[in-house]
């Protein structure tokens, strides 16, 4: 599954495709490096989430989703995480992720 993702510049909101080819906004120049830095590697997270939910390592899973979210609080996190604690038979933790789900 890959996924296109962007980043919001969060001085004018243009969204900036990701990995970035420029450090900078393509429309405002603001240095986007280091919140670059920080949401690729809340996606390196979801994606080793998901091989390990794959392989069926649940606890691995769920480590790697929470370490995604705290980088970035994001939807797809959340449900990685819920869906994997759904998967070890913990339906209350699992509400409580997709709770966070907007
Ligand atoms: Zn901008």
């Amino acid at each position: 599954m890959e996924m296109t993702e962007s980043l919001p510049c969060p001085a004018c909101r243009k969204a900036n495709a990701l990995p970035l080819a420029d450090p900078s906004c393509k429309r405002c120049g603001l240095d986007l490096s280091e919140l670059s830095a920080v949401r690729q590697a809340s996606l390196d997270r979801r994606h080793l989430a998901l091989d390990a939910l794959r392989r069926g390592e649940h606890e691995l899973a769920l480590e790697h989703a929470a370490d995604a979210w705290n980088l970035q609080n994001d939807n797809v996190s959340a449900r990685i995480a819920g869906l994997t604690c759904m998967a070890q038979g913990d339906f209350e933790s699992a509400r409580s992720w997709l709770a966070v789900v907007s």
